[in-house]
């Protein structure tokens, strides 16, 4: 009888390590010497070298905040936050509570709000950026559902994905994960289908009222925000084929929560760029949408 998988999973338990420019963590015997996420085009190497720490000081240093955005719509966040500071949100339903992208750290007393919540029945993540300390929720919710899209497999080696899935994946009943591709291969939006919500990961990025950070005043998308690379023609074609079939009346990034943007919008944007010479330029929504932005 072959021994199966169990030479091969204490590798799920070598100790994590934080990249301090990213946010992004690999499971290694010690720590390395730099970070896979940082050197791929769509971020940036640290300039003065890389740093990368362990659970328990990552854990000391950034303590994890929460709030509920809306009924049983929670966002959690670290402040200070190391990296680019991704929040996570947790969506509760009646039939168990769903957590998409995260903060870098998750710690105990996050937890422990989690645990009070009902726990999580299902992980997911929109994009590597985004994943936030996603092997601390598989650790602390083994039972949990982990539904990321195999096309970034290469960047969830430190945690067991238990739900590969195609071009959409049902996770709770009205909750959707839907393949976007583009920002990357994987990349992954979750949709509400109660709550007309839509977590868009990377795919848009917001520029916020500095009066009011629930009110956005530009949208973008992007290929590669630190270097403005647009799309291509074909990436937001796809992108348009998976929003107009949503309804949402909401469009919430892992860096900013509006209350002005849905579905109207987000396809006025990529109407048009695909009008004219995709960019990774914002647009202003008053000038994209006039009528709905009074
Ligand atoms: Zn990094
Ligand atoms: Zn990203």
């Amino acid at each position: 009888m072959s021994p199966g998988l169990d030479p091969f999973l204490p590798a799920l338990t070598l100790p994590p390590w934080l990249c301090l420019n990213c946010g992004f963590w690999q499971r290694r015997s010690a720590p390395p010497p730099d970070c896979p996420l940082c050197l791929d085009a769509r971020h940036v190497p640290p300039p003065t070298g890389f740093e990368l720490i362990g659970a328990e000081q990552a854990e000391q240093r950034f303590p994890t905040r929460w709030a509920e955005l809306e009924p049983g719509v929670w966002r959690f966040w670290n402040q200070p936050a190391p990296g680019i500071g991704p929040s996570g949100y947790v969506l509760q339903t009646t039939a168990g509570n769903v957590a998409f992208d995260g903060p870098a750290v998750w710690d105990a007393r996050a937890l422990d709000q989690l645990r009070s919540l009902g726990g999580l029945a299902v992980i997911a993540g929109s994009h590597p950026h985004a994943y936030g300390a996603i092997h601390a929720l598989q650790d602390a919710f083994p039972s949990a559902e982990l539904a990321l899209h195999p096309a970034d497999l290469r960047w969830s080696a430190a945690v067991r994905v238990t739900w590969p899935w195609d071009e959409e994946l049902e996770v709770l009943p009205g909750i959707t994960l839907w393949l976007t591709g583009g920002h990357f291969a994987g990349h992954t939006v979750l949709h509400d289908s109660e709550r007309a919500l839509l977590l868009c990961g990377d795919a848009l990025k917001f520029e916020l009222d500095s009066h009011d950070p629930r009110r956005a005043l530009a949208v973008s998308a992007h290929k590669a925000f630190v270097r403005g690379i647009p799309l291509t023609r074909g990436e937001l074609r796809r992108y348009r084929a998976v929003f107009a079939q949503l309804d949402f009346s909401r469009t919430w990034s892992p860096f900013e929560y509006p209350s002005n943007v849905g579905r109207d919008e987000a396809l006025a944007l990529i109407d048009r760029f695909l009008a004219g010479r995709p960019s990774a330029d914002p647009v202003d929504l008053a000038d994209l949408v006039p009528e709905l932005q009074r």
